[in-house]
């Protein structure tokens, strides 16, 4: 009977809830915390690896800006209006979904020209667009499509170079494979892209910029933001790549975008973050998704998994502790020098507390607040 005892004892003991409760409740609470602060996290994996990211890779347009662009400056060339380029311009950008296109109708619809039929319409990811307007060939883009049709932007380049190192985005347009003229469409940055991007700095991550908009203009948002590291004219698809690049060199890279151009790139990177205003493909393809535009919530998603990896280990600790200590007086080790045994009744007791005790451990999390 005595054996007996001591046997039961021990089987009752080394019973692993608490271990097996250790990690699922502390994610299980983390993901709770998240939702309440905007953050939905999908599957607990994204909120474990959070905690190591040192590198965090944001798309410009839509997600450190607005994602509103407007139409800021036209400069016609000599022989052209204001109206004219307006005219082919909108109605080339009428078919096209880019943010881009949407600041060109805007600002048509405030100046009242109307749009023309278009025919053999094209959107050319990370260049521009093309269609045929009134029997012409119409192009409107940067200064990559511009080149790569033979168009010199030569007579623009001045005024594209202004508008550049303002922070906004030249779009050149062509008639006809003739160059008609350049205007500036900028987008507003959020209130808080620069709050979010010195926190991530005190948390020790590495801040790049990604975007397919011009070196010049990436530039001038990226010191407006105090970054350093900007990755300009990154064509849709490559995104992904330079990604890979960052991970290839040791990194643990965070993505950020809301684009369907970032899609591939929040699939690749260690944990996709997407912009709950943004696009649903960006969504579908990310780990969490913030539920505003506001980057202050990754602040708070990484401090929250920190947070939960931190009280992962408490109960991991408090689990081990319990089964390491008590097996062996449950075995007896105690019995021969001080009379001390564990009697069935009391392992069971004490195996509860040891449950209890995590499942108390990880709601403490409930205590979490936003830092910033
Ligand atoms: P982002 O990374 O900023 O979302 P994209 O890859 O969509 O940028 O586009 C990169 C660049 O290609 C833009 O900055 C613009 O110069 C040009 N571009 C792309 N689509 C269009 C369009 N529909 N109209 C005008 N320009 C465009
Ligand atoms: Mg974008």
């Amino acid at each position: 009977t005595f054996a007996l005892l001591n046997f039961i004892a021990v089987l009752i003991i080394a019973c692993p809830c608490a271990m097996g409760l250790a990690t699922p409740t502390s994610i299980m609470v983390g993901v709770g915390k998240g939702a309440e602060n905007g953050i939905l996290i999908r599957g607990g994996e994204s909120l474990e690896t959070a905690h190591k990211l040192d590198t965090i890779v944001l798309d410009k347009t839509g997600t450190l800006t607005k994602g509103r662009p407007s139409v800021k400056e036209m400069e016609p060339l000599p022989g052209t209006s204001a109206e004219e380029m307006m005219f082919f311009a909108v109605s080339v950008e009428k078919g096209s979904e880019h943010p881009l296109a949407e600041a060109v109708v805007r600002r048509a619809e405030e100046l009242g020209v109307a749009p023309s039929d278009s025919s053999a319409f094209e959107a050319i990811p990370g260049h521009g667009v093309k269609a045929v307007v009134d029997g012409k060939e119409v192009l409107f883009g940067n200064e990559r499509l511009m080149s790569g049709r033979g168009v010199d932007i030569a007579p623009c380049a001045l005024a594209a170079e202004r508008y550049s190192t303002g922070g906004m985005t030249p779009v050149f347009l062509a008639v006809g494979g003739r160059l008609m003229g350049v205007m500036a469409i900028a987008d507003t940055l959020k209130e808080h892209s620069r709050e979010a991007i010195e926190a991530f700095r005190r948390m020790n991550l590495e801040v790049v910029i990604m975007t397919g908009d011009n070196k010049r203009t990436a530039r001038a948002v990226a010191d407006e933001l105090g970054v350093e590291r900007v990755l300009s004219e990154v064509l849709p698809q490559d995104k992904a790549a330079e990604v890979k690049k960052l991970q290839a060199g040791g990194k643990k890279v965070a993505m950020v975008g809301d684009g369907i151009n970032d899609a591939p790139a929040l699939a690749q990177s260690d944990v996709g973050i997407a912009i709950g205003t943004g696009t649903d493909v960006a969504m579908e393809a990310s780990d969490i998704t913030l539920i505003g535009g506001d980057l202050r919530a990754i602040v708070t998603a990484i401090a929250l998994s920190r947070a939960t990896i931190r009280n992962i280990r408490q109960n991991l600790f408090w689990a081990f502790f319990y089964n390491a200590l008590l097996i062996p007086v449950a075995a007896g080790a105690l019995y021969p020098a001080f009379g001390v045994l564990l009697d069935p009744m009391l392992a069971a007791g004490a195996m509860g507390l040891s449950s209890v005790s995590v499942v108390s451990n990880a709601l403490r999390l409930k205590r979490f607040r936003a830092a910033i």
